[in-house]
Order: structure tokens, then C-alpha cells, then sequence
């Protein structure tokens, strides 16, 4: 396991780094947001993040993350004050947090928790006849062939395969493709919809007109 410490907070880095080796994980520390990008080419299998680092909010780096679909496991750590607007902020983009002071045993059971549930998800496939869609990995194959989807695509592809018994509404699915920013528009929504079409085959989308779309074809798992 190789875990990624980001804590401005010379004390609680140290003991943290010292808990988990013990526990026979590789750690790498840091303590400024800026030190992070060039660690993530490789990346680590759970980040441990703290919010209030000296060179910008941990939460601006979570939300980049997964604006950009990176979605490795991410455990949020943070002090009390303001702990509720702190919360609010995460949008679901967090797999668990911590608030500060907290034992390391319970660090190290959180951490564990969280990489049994994230492996699991990684594995979790959905499948629509010969089309299969895995969410975590952001990988989706049509037959043996994987298929070139674009992080939008892919998405929507993933947001219409979570609710395959239902029409999914244009305007749900602009909210859901741009959690954090601006939903997107109706005809940039269409584009994307026409090129994922393109690619997975026109007649697997049925467009309900007024209403939305659905994706057709599930089978019994
Ligand atoms: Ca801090």
C-alpha cells in the first residue's frame, strides 16, 4: 500500500507518517498543495488530506481531482471549527474524514475501510448486453473492445447506466456531468449524447422527446 500524506502540521505529519509505516505502508509527507501534482503520475492507493494547507484549500485539490476524474481514495482531515461548512463543501467528493485530534488506530481502521470499499467498487461492473461499464476504472468495453470515450462520455454513459429503468432528464444529466461548476446546456449535452451514440451504437439510447434518455439493455448481472 502506498499512501500520500498531505498536513501542513509538523506534529501530526510525523506521527501520522510513523503510524503507517509501522502498519507496513510506504508514505510519502508533504506539506504544501503545490508539492502534490507531480506525485499523483504515480498514484498512491489513498490520499490523507488535510483542508487548511499554507499554499490554498485542501478542497480546491479535491475538486480538481475529481473534475478531472481522478478518482483515487481520498480520507479528508479537518478541525473542528467550521466543520460543518467544511462538510457541505466536500460534495461527495471525499470516501470518509477525519476530525482532528484523532487516534491513529482509528486512522488506520478508517484507511482500511476505505480500501476495501474503493477495491470493491473498482471491480464493480455494469453490464448492458455485450456492453460493460466499469465506473471506478473509468473504462467501458463494447464486446473485447474497449471503448475511447472522453471524460464527458463516459459520465454520461455512467450516469445513464446507474439508472437504467428510468428516462434520465436533460437537466439531471447537466447537473450530474458538472457537479462542481455550471450544469451543462442542452445542446452541448446533445453533442456529447450524439458522439457517445456514435460510439456504442445508436439504438442503445432511447430518447423519450420533452423527457430525456435511457439506456437500453440491461442483463441480469
Ligand atoms: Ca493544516
Amino acid at each position: 500500500m502506498h499512501i500520500l500524506i498531505i498536513e501542513d502540521d509538523i506534529d501530526l505529519g510525523q506521527a501520522t507518517l510513523a503510524a503507517l509505516k509501522q502498519a507496513g505502508m510506504s508514505v510519502v509527507w508533504v506539506r504544501k498543495a503545490a508539492a502534490v501534482p507531480g506525485l499523483l503520475a504515480e498514484p498512491p492507493d489513498a490520499v490523507l488530506l488535510d483542508l487548511g494547507l499554507p499554499d490554498g484549500e485542501g478542497l480546491a485539490l479535491l475538486r480538481g481531482w475529481r473534475a478531472r476524474g481522478i478518482t483515487l481514495p481520498v480520507i479528508v482531515i479537518t478541525a473542528r471549527a467550521g466543520l460543518e461548512e467544511r462538510l457541505a463543501g466536500l460534495d461527495g467528493g471525499a470516501d470518509d474524514f477525519l476530525v482532528k485530534p484523532f487516534a491513529m488506530a482509528e486512522l488506520l481502521s478508517r484507511l482500511g475501510a476505505v480500501l476495501r470499499r474503493c477495491a470493491r467498487q473498482a471491480s464493480e461492473q455494469w453490464r448492458f448486453g455485450d456492453l460493460l461499464v466499469e465506473p471506478r476504472s473509468y473504462r467501458a468495453w463494447l464486446g473485447d473492445t474497449p471503448l475511447e470515450l472522453s471524460p464527458r462520455e463516459f459520465r454520461l454513459l455512467v450516469e445513464l447506466a446507474k439508472n437504467p429503468d428510468s428516462v434520465v432528464s436533460k437537466s439531471v444529466l447537466g447537473q450530474r456531468m458538472e457537479p462542481l461548476g455550471e450544469p451543462l446546456d442542452s445542446a452541448t449535452i446533445e453533442v456529447h449524447l450524439s458522439n457517445l451514440r456514435r460510439k456504442i451504437g445508436a439504438g442503445r439510447i432511447r430518447t423519450v422527446r420533452g423527457v430525456g434518455y435511457q439506456l437500453l439493455g440491461q442483463s441480469e448481472p
